[in-house]
């Protein structure tokens, strides 16, 4: 079994919906075990600017998918909830990111892992250390250390739900 972290996003159709139904499906699936969640945040929308305010959730989890297979599982998921891709950091239903994999590094046309936004996206960070205050990096560093170094009005804009 992996440890895995995933991100998840929603700005639209009822995005707290969107994130509580992807989370339901992973903890029912047979291949995951022990899945724990941040609170739900909610955030100013990152890159294009002129959309809804996001939801974003990190989860945790046990599994024994490959990387690969669980990126597949992921982007099933994300089509199950309509998810069109239409602008490149876009409005979206579901955005589900694969963010570590245990410690792994993977870079292949499909995936790269850890996410390379990670240390930029304080919606990302931040619930990530709700849940695991002590996470290391593969690369060995304290994820908490990086906190001073993300934007500050990104970390304070930043909303528990
Ligand atoms: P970002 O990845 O910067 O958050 P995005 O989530 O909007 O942007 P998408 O359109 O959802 O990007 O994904 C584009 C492609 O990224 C996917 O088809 C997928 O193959 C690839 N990808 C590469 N690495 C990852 C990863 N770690 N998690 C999810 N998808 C990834
Ligand atoms: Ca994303
Ligand atoms: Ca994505």
């Amino acid at each position: 079994m992996v440890d895995a972290f995933i991100g998840l996003g929603s700005n639209l159709e009822n995005p707290q919906e969107q994130v509580l139904l992807a989370l339901t499906r992973l903890r029912a699936h047979k291949d995951i075990a022990n899945l724990q969640v941040s609170s739900l945040y909610r955030s100013k929308p990152y890159g294009v600017t002129n959309q809804p305010d996001f939801t974003n959730a990190v989860a945790k989890f046990s599994t024994n998918l490959s990387a690969l297979e669980l990126l597949d599982l992921l982007q099933t998921i994300e089509q199950e909830h309509k998810r069109v891709r239409l602008i490149h950091w876009g409005p979206r239903t579901l955005d589900l990111d694969l963010l570590y994999y245990g410690n792994e590094f993977i870079n292949n046309e499909r995936l790269i892992v850890p996410h390379p936004q990670i240390l930029l996206r304080a919606f990302v960070v931040i619930p990530l250390l709700e849940i695991a205050p002590d996470f290391k990096t593969p690369d060995g560093f304290l994820l908490r250390d990086i906190i001073p170094k993300l934007p500050k009005d990104d970390v304070e804009g930043l909303k528990v739900i």
